[in-house]
């Protein structure tokens, strides 16, 4: 596999400017800063480097270019998740560049504890998020694409832990599993789950991401404010 070709993503303007959903009535069509984006093919080396991508002047990574140990199951891209329809043409991990540096860092820490990391979502298109509000409009489990995801800013992962030859390890429930048994609190799990929940919680929070109650494997990325929202899907090469 040579010449592969990684997708630069370039911010180009802000179509409307973000408002914190506090200050809209229900009348109202909440406005959200919604990102226009070119896609520009570049060649580049296999395996990338975070300095590679800052030479060039990338705002966003692809993770498999960057971390191809990192394992990819991108369930929106297969009919295995709980829309049970394939939602992505084809899977693919994009995130904002600080987002991929600091999900580096996690995966450096972990490795020297044996552990490796799997992700099941990264970036995600506003029309997916349409997608799956309509199927699950609950506001604990889907963000409203009124107000848009972390997803939909490329500035959040659906992560869980794997051994250090990928194997995914039991962590209590399946990916996008939406019951009490999913929350960080449900302490009714096996010894080992807990203690690997919290393991990949400490690990995350390290590096400036944070979780949400309800759903063991999100974690959004708090080191930087301020990401637009994209529409835009990935190229399918
Ligand atoms: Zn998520």
């Amino acid at each position: 596999m040579r010449g592969v070709v990684y997708i630069l993503i370039t911010f180009l303007l802000y179509s409307c400017e973000y408002k914190e959903q506090k200050s809209v009535t229900k009348t109202k069509t909440p406005q959200v800063r919604v990102d226009s984006i070119e896609l520009k093919s570049i060649e580049a080396p296999k395996v990338l480097s975070i300095e590679n991508l800052k030479q060039e002047g990338a705002q966003w990574a692809d993770i498999n270019l960057l971390a191809p140990d990192i394992a990819l199951d991108i369930r929106y891209a297969t009919n295995n998740n709980f829309t049970k329809k394939q939602i992505y043409d084809c899977p693919k991990c994009l995130l904002r560049l600080e987002v991929a540096e600091a999900l580096l860092l996690v995966k450096a820490s972990l490795s020297k504890s044996g552990y490796g990391l799997k992700l099941f979502d990264c970036y995600r298109p506003l029309a997916a998020q349409q997608r799956l509000w309509d199927i699950k409009p609950d506001k604990r489990y889907v963000t409203p694409p009124e107000k848009g995801s972390m997803h939909n800013r490329g500035a959040a992962v659906d992560i869980t832990l794997t051994d250090t030859i990928g194997n995914e390890l039991e962590m209590g429930t399946d990916f996008d599993v939406f019951s009490r048994k999913a929350w960080h609190n449900y302490k009714d799990l096996p010894k080992q789950v807990i203690e690997r929940r919290i393991l990949l919680k400490n690990h995350m929070e390290q590096h400036g991401f944070k979780s949400i109650t309800t759903e063991w494997w999100h974690y959004s990325y708090t080191g930087k404010k301020g990401y637009g929202i994209r529409k835009d899907f990935w190229e399918c090469l």
